[in-house]
Parts: C-alpha cells; sequence; structure tokens
C-alpha cells in the first residue's frame, strides 16, 4: 500500500515536473524570440514577418510593403514624404502608440528597400533608387507600391542648382554664386512646371541647402534619367574682376546606352543658352575634374551662366530678368535634347 502511494505521488511529482518544463520552454522560446526580435532591424523584422505570415495565412502579397493602420485612419491622414535625393521615404501615421508596430508587423516583399526604420508613427525606408510612392488603403490596411520615375514619365530630367547652404560658392560684391543658381534653377523650374510634355524633373535642391557631391552626381542615374543639368556662375581663377566675360558648358565623355553624348548635351545647352541670354559663347569644355559630371551617369553637361569677376555679367545675373532669360535658355536646351532623342 505504502509503495503504491509513494509510486503514485512520484508520478504527479513527474508529471507536475513534466508540464513544468513544458511551461517554462514555452516562455523561454517566447523570451528568447521577443530578444531576438529586438535585435533584428527593420528590414530584418519585415523579412521575417513577411515570411512567418506568408507561411501561417499563405497570403500572397500583391504589393510592396502592407502597413496596418490604426483604425479609423483614412488615407488622406498618412503623411508621405518622398526626399529622393537622399532616397528617403518617410511615412508618418498619426494615432500610432510606441510598440505599435510590434503588434502590428509591416509586411512586404518589396527587394528595393536598403533600410527601414521605426519610431513610433514613423516608418523612414532607405530605397534603393528613385521612386515615386504608389500608395491606397484597403480594408484598414496602407499598400504601398515604389514606381520607377521612367515607368511613370515619358522622360526623366534631373537638374542641379551648384552649392548652397553652407558652401555659398564665388562671392563677389555681397553677391553669392549659390543664390544666382538656385533663382535661375527656380526660374526653371516654373517653365517645366508648365510644360504639359510629360516630363519627370528631380531637383537636387529647391531650397537654399547643400547636398552632397554624393548625392548630386548619383540622382541623374537613380532616377535613371535621361540628362542632368548642373547650373554654376564662373569667375576667373584669380577672382579678380577682369574684362573676362561669357557662357561655357562643361561635359565628360560619358555616353548613355543610346549614345548621345554628353558633349552633344553641352552644345546643345551652349547655344540655346546664349542664344536666350545674349552672352557670349566660350564654347564647351572638357570637364573631367568635376565631380559632378565625372560621377554622373547619364548624359551631362555643366552650364556656366557668366562671370561673376565681370562688372557688366555679374549685374546682369544679379538681376531677375536676367536670370528668366537663362532659365528660358537652359528650359529650350532641354526640350531640344530631348526632341533629338535623348
Ligand atoms: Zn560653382
Amino acid at each position: 500500500m505504502e509503495g503504491k502511494i509513494l509510486k503514485f505521488s512520484s508520478l504527479i511529482l513527474m508529471a507536475a515536473l513534466m508540464a513544468s518544463a513544458v511551461v517554462f520552454g514555452r516562455f523561454s522560446s517566447i523570451h528568447s524570440r521577443e530578444l531576438k526580435r529586438k535585435q533584428m532591424s527593420g528590414l530584418q523584422m519585415l523579412a521575417y514577418n513577411t515570411k512567418q505570415a506568408q507561411q501561417k495565412e499563405d497570403i500572397s502579397l500583391q504589393h510592396q510593403l502592407r502597413v496596418e493602420l490604426p483604425a479609423g485612419i483614412s488615407l488622406q491622414e498618412v503623411e508621405i514624404e518622398n526626399d529622393y535625393v537622399r532616397q528617403n521615404m518617410i511615412i508618418r501615421i498619426p494615432n500610432v502608440e510606441k510598440d505599435y508596430f510590434v503588434n502590428h508587423p509591416l509586411l512586404g516583399r518589396s527587394n528595393h528597400i536598403n533600410d527601414l526604420y521605426m519610431e513610433n508613427g514613423r516608418i523612414e525606408l532607405t530605397m534603393d533608387a528613385v521612386y515615386e510612392p504608389d500608395c491606397k488603403v484597403e480594408d484598414g490596411y496602407l499598400y504601398l507600391d515604389f514606381v520607377k520615375p521612367q515607368e511613370i514619365y515619358e522622360k526623366v530630367v534631373v537638374i542641379d542648382a551648384g552649392h548652397g547652404g553652407g558652401a555659398p560658392g564665388a562671392i563677389k560684391q555681397g553677391i553669392m554664386e549659390k543664390d544666382i543658381n538656385l533663382a535661375i534653377v527656380r526660374e526653371l523650374k516654373a517653365l517645366l512646371d508648365q510644360n504639359d510634355r510629360n516630363i519627370g524633373v528631380y531637383y537636387t535642391r529647391t531650397e537654399d541647402v547643400n547636398p552632397t557631391f554624393v548625392q548630386r552626381a548619383q540622382l541623374g542615374g537613380k532616377a535613371e534619367a535621361n540628362l542632368f543639368i548642373s547650373v554654376h556662375s564662373n569667375s576667373t581663377v584669380e577672382g579678380e574682376m577682369s574684362q573676362y566675360n561669357g557662357t561655357e558648358v562643361l561635359y565628360d565623355e560619358q555616353k548613355s546606352e543610346e549614345g548621345f553624348s554628353s558633349k552633344r548635351l553641352a552644345q546643345i545647352c551652349l547655344e540655346e543658352a546664349t542664344a536666350a541670354m545674349g552672352s557670349k559663347s566660350n564654347g564647351v569644355m572638357y570637364g573631367n575634374s568635376i565631380y559632378i559630371i565625372r560621377n554622373c551617369e547619364v548624359p551631362a553637361a555643366l552650364i556656366e551662366v557668366g562671370f561673376m569677376t565681370n562688372q557688366e555679367e555679374l549685374n546682369k545675373m544679379a538681376s531677375a530678368e536676367y536670370q528668366k532669360k537663362a532659365a528660358q535658355g537652359i528650359y529650350n536646351a532641354i526640350l531640344r535634347a530631348l526632341e533629338e532623342g535623348y
């Protein structure tokens, strides 16, 4: 009898031990999973959660990224900022509490995302190229797709206003090169905005900021642009005021796949700009020493509109009227180059 009780109680003990092992084991596996999740980057989490969701629910994701929205949030309340110069896309969702995305994980099979970072209602994506976001909301989910500019536009152009921010370029009599360049590019933008051809235009800057040389140079390739134009204002090497004046355009020898050369683009810019401004032509020049055009992967031209070291030309370039003429010249050059098949 006693032996039986002992046997029976040891059975209970064993059962209790086994049960606790199961519970503890489970707990520790949840714990380690949690730990693993915390150590994962945003991008690893996206891949992990997508794989999990596909295994469990056999969902076939039709879109590149799916974000579960908090109840009652509409597409209008979602903010998407496309910082295409840095290839960053920032999604802001209101009413998102801390750790929301742990319980409502992002899913998607986009292979265009290089990095993903989440903080409260802010999702920051680093893309591998320039894309336009295409989004819709359905059944409480935000679906995002990333579309290449060439899929949206007939032609794609990149415009670079030289210098900016803490890098003023040349300064003559209190006039800064960065301001002249930006004023011309803003006039050019006004013309391009009015153009009814389906041209997608990407600017390295439209404000007084200074993107890096790398960010400027890569934008042409990242947007798969048909052409790239950089706008600068010239000075003599010595920087002294002189009689020397006129417009010149620099290029590197790079050719696009179709064989449209940067030199030809430079020639078109020179002809159109000097015609519109009535400035002296100093010709096109091989400018391999300039980082931006040397490293641009698409046909590129850098226009030096005029000389800030020439008093007459400096006065003109500082005037809105002449800036408009310069913009018109570059605009005409863009249309002509595209007409030629760039
Ligand atoms: Zn410059």
